[in-house]
């Protein structure tokens, strides 16, 4: 924890909303639900991935409960439940369903899919809305060598089990990386074409987990859009407030295409996040080492004043820009850790 405020944090009252030194105002936590994988993609960790921490240092679903309560109050709008993977937590439904009975009006995780189509409905059910689903390849050969032994046909299951039961958008997020993957961007592309999905190129951010060479395997988000120009005159879509990617769509496609640029900064002008690691740790920015424990004020039997000033204190960190192609670059541990 941090010894001193810094200045010039601006929150509001309860109700009124948070807002950031940069009069951001601050309503989407990202909630990392554990640090554990039951893949382990090779631009996202070293090796497969074990928990860095014991079962009692993660959050119980609970204690996540009552931060969100408490950010709730504070105008709090949208909920990502992400990891490692979410659904490796057997209580993931009591999650989703305690986060819909505090009212949180949009409720979305991020998971590479492997157990997703048993869960689905339950989830949907529960009060889930929509799913980002990693996919990297469209092979499944080179699906198990980027995930270290994924089996491709899972993740396609759980894709059309999301669809059947209503979450939507289902999006996907593919990290385009040079040799890697780099010979299937347009036919991710023209996957839009029948399908309602939203395919999201990610580019690729250095990690501490990662032994890729960052430098010579990113794929920008330009030279993306270079390569999609044989498809037809791309649509610009308007750009919803705060989203991270610039939306696309082919000529006459059912679903879209999105790129996110995190070096470009474009969209830290309007970040409204906050980030909860399964340690119980709230991140202001992914890009930034600094951190603000919540688990020990939690288990110490902090009132929720205290919680609130420890989340004010969070917000008042948030940096203007994530600084990715400065001091920055080093600054994500492991994406698993911090939640992707
Ligand atoms: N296990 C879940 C999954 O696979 O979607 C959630 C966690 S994963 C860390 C979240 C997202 O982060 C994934 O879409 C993944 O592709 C992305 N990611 C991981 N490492 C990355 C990196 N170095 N650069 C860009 N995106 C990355």
């Amino acid at each position: 924890m941090h010894k001193s405020q810094p200045a010039g944090g601006r929150t509001a009252e309860k109700g009124a909303g948070l807002r950031d030194r940069f009069n951001r105002r601050i309503d989407y936590l990202r909630v990392s639900v554990t640090d554990r994988c039951n893949l382990s993609c090779v631009y996202c960790s070293a090796d497969r991935q074990r928990s860095c921490f014991s079962a009692e240092q993660l959050l119980g679903t609970n204690e996540i409960l009552r931060l969100v309560g408490i950010m709730a109050a504070h105008g709090l709008r949208k909920v990502r439940i992400t990891g490692g993977e979410p659904l490796l937590r057997p209580d993931l439904e009591q999650l989703v369903e305690g986060l819909a009975r505090l009212g949180v009006p949009d409720i979305s995780l991020t998971s590479n899919g492997i157990l997703l189509a048993e869960r689905a409905t339950e989830l949907h059910r529960a009060g889930l809305q929509r799913v980002n689903i990693s996919l990297d390849t469209l092979q499944a050969e080179r699906y198990r060598g980027i995930t270290r032994g994924g089996d491709i046909s899972r993740v396609w299951r759980s894709i059309r089990a999301a669809q059947a039961v209503g979450l939507n958008p289902v999006k996907i997020n593919v990290v385009p990386v040079r040799g890697l993957n780099d010979d299937e961007i347009v036919d991710f592309a023209n996957l839009t074409r029948e399908d309602d999905l939203h395919i999201r190129f990610i580019e690729l951010m250095p990690t501490g987990g990662s032994r890729l060479d960052t430098g010579r395997r990113y794929v920008g988000s330009a030279e993306v859009l270079e390569r999609l120009g044989g498809l037809g005159r791309l649509e610009k879509l308007p750009r919803p407030p705060h989203s991270t990617s610039r939306n696309y769509r082919l000529p006459g496609a059912r679903g879209q295409i999105g790129l996110i640029s995190p070096y470009d900064g474009h969209f830290c002008r309007t970040c409204n996040r906050l980030r909860l690691t399964a340690a119980g740790q709230l991140r202001p920015c992914l890009f930034s080492p600094k951190t603000v424990d919540l688990l020990t004020a939690l288990r110490s039997g902090a009132g929720d004043e205290e919680l609130e000033e420890l989340l004010q204190w969070a917000v008042a960190l948030k940096p203007p820009g994530n600084d990715l192609a400065g001091a920055g670059r080093c600054a994500i541990a492991s994406m698993a850790q911090v939640g992707g």
